[in-house]
């Protein structure tokens, strides 16, 4: 059995970017140290900065001293301010790429634009992008959500969460161009998402099985292994090589392997091992 890696696949550079910032923060700053949320949406990354003794928090009123690391999806700007007022020290890792869809949403709605943004809501990336502009910001995840999206005569816009799909967006921006034809479309997905997207299109095509390496609540491991599941006959999203089914390879000789990108490569690596040794052993 032969296994191809994607050519772009794990860790991007906003990932990588918080999490050093995450542990340097671990070992030069005085306890107590925290995270809102996740520092990426990785189980494996999320032990490792627990075990530098960084604690999770789900909400800043959790904390009343030390240091606070936003993580690389971002945070709202009352988030933020509320850290800062109750006077803890804040380590900001959002992603460069996510910042920018903060910059053109302020820039839009000094113009009076109305904001619609494809994404999943309860995202914690999405959920800081809105509260941007919360008053004229509208998050959908799917087509038929178009239709009720309020009327709007004046100018509009449509962004993206950084990790959707790219061909999906672009059936999502025909859409609101019909109904909004004065809508201005901004691309926002990120190119560490478009580029892992392609290469898994790329992959799938030459292999009967794609294995994504990703943890469930990662949204880009997630779409990609639905981008996967086009175009290659069986497609599977697992944590890490434990949770390889030996079934699923009966009878296969070529298997793709792509991960997200909060994924490490240590757990790559692991797949890969894992489904070789499966091969041998048939
Ligand atoms: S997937 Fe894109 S937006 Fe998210 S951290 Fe990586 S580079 Fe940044």
């Amino acid at each position: 059995m032969k296994v191809f890696l994607a050519e772009y696949a794990g860790f991007c550079m906003g990932v990588q970017r918080a999490i050093d910032l995450a542990h340097k923060t671990a070992s030069e700053e005085a306890a107590p140290v925290f995270v809102l949320h996740e520092i990426v949406h990785n189980n494996s990354v999320v032990s490792d900065l627990a075990a530098r003794g960084v604690k999770s928090v789900d909400s800043v009123d959790e904390v009343d001293e030390g240091t606070l690391i936003i993580s690389a999806h971002g945070a709202a700007p009352e988030v933020i301010e509320k850290a800062q007022t109750k006077g803890l020290k804040v380590v900001d890792t959002t992603c460069p790429l996510v910042s920018k869809i903060d910059r053109i949403i302020t820039r839009l709605t000094r113009s009076g634009h109305t904001i619609f943004l494809l994404g999943d809501k309860d995202h914690a990336e999405v959920k800081g992008v809105k509260a941007v502009a919360p008053d004229v910001t509208h998050v959908f995840r799917f087509l038929e959500e178009i239709d009720s999206l309020p009327q709007v005569e004046g100018p509009a816009a449509l962004v993206s969460q950084t990790t959707q799909n790219i061909k999906f967006f672009e059936e999502v921006a025909e859409k609101i161009k019909r109904r909004y034809p004065q809508a201005e479309i901004y691309n926002t997905i990120c190119d560490a998402t478009e580029k892992r997207q392609t290469a898994a299109i790329d992959l799938g095509r030459q292999v009967e099985i794609m294995i994504t390496v990703g943890s469930r609540n990662s949204a880009n491991s997630k779409r990609l292994q639905e981008v996967a599941a086009t175009v290659a006959p069986r497609s599977y999203l697992v944590d890490n090589a434990q949770e390889l089914d030996p079934k699923w390879f009966a009878g296969v000789s070529r298997v793709g392997v792509t991960a997200g990108a909060s994924t490490p490569d240590v757990l790559i690596d692991g797949v890969i091992e894992r489904i070789k040794r499966i091969g041998e052993g048939r």
